[in-house]
């Protein structure tokens, strides 16, 4: 919990309190901030066990990384990987890069979007690995 000023009596405040306990004006607009940490990790973590999911595929099917199409390309490269799992990111960080505009949590919102950015670091390196057990 932190301390913001309340817009209408300018009273320092909690930043979860619904109703400003100075001047009693109701205060909406803080309703969809406190739901941005909790929505990115949520996002977060849909899109963490999309990967273990996608990982626990490719540990049982390799062959769906030597599959190749009729010009010998590459049916599962990793640029389509890489694709996959980076694109999502884009979602998961928009609530956590609302919340650092709005100045709101920074520190839980950058740690959001740090860890993510370890973990596709990860993912990518594993993949890389798993390629390499198939004998890409
Ligand atoms: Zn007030």
């Amino acid at each position: 919990m932190s301390k913001i000023l309340c817009p209408y009596c300018r009273q320092e405040i909690e930043d979860t309190d619904k109703v400003c306990p100075f001047c009693t004006t109701k205060l909406q607009n803080n309703d969809y901030k406190t739901l941005l940490i909790p929505m990115g990790f949520g996002l977060y973590i849909l899109w963490f066990i999309a990967n273990i999911i996608g990982f626990v595929i490719l540990n049982h099917w390799p062959q769906i990384m030597t599959t190749k199409d009729k010009d010998g390309d590459l049916i599962f490269s990793l640029v389509e990987y890489t694709q996959i799992c980076l694109q999502p990111l884009v979602v998961v960080f928009v609530p956590y890069i609302i919340a650092l505009v709005k100045k709101y949590k920074v520190k839980e919102a950058t740690a959001g979007i740090s860890i993510c950015i370890i973990f596709a670091v990860i993912f990518v390196i594993y993949f890389i690995h798993l390629q390499k057990v198939a004998g890409v």
